[in-house]
This record gives structure tokens, C-alpha cells and sequence, in this order.
């Protein structure tokens, strides 16, 4: 994840913590991210998607679809 305005590196300043009563695995949580050169401050990015397990189930079931439309 880049900057907008400066394509500088964010990091990561805040994570949302995962509500009571919510499953820590699939729960997406939010996080607050810092531009190192900037300082500008994005809020409310994804945490959690695009990564770990979710990512890894849909890259096999696309590559195993296409080879269902090979055949
Ligand atoms: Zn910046």
C-alpha cells in the first residue's frame, strides 16, 4: 500500500480491535495507516482482507475453474 499523494510508504499507527461476539479469523478489522514522508494519515483501511486464508482459498478455486473450461 502506497501513497496517494506522494507514493511514499504508509504504516500502520491504529488496528481496529475485533468486537466481542465476532470470529477473530474471518472478522476483516480496519486500520488507521501514516504516510512516512507525507504524514498524511488514511483511515479505515483494510486490515485483514487480501490477506491469510481467505486469499489462498480463491486463488485455488479460480485455477481450478479454468482448468474445468480447459477441459
Ligand atoms: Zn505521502
Amino acid at each position: 500500500m502506497r501513497c496517494k499523494e506522494c507514493d511514499g510508504m504508509l504504516f500502520v499507527i491504529r488496528v481496529e480491535e475485533v468486537p466481542k461476539g465476532k470470529n477473530y479469523i474471518s472478522y476483516n478489522r480496519l486500520c488507521d495507516v501514516e504516510c512516512i514522508s507525507c504524514k498524511k494519515v488514511y483511515y479505515s483501511q483494510p486490515y485483514d482482507s487480501g490477506r491469510g486464508l481467505n486469499e489462498v482459498r480463491d486463488i485455488s478455486q479460480k485455477k481450478e475453474s479454468k482448468f474445468e473450461n480447459n477441459d
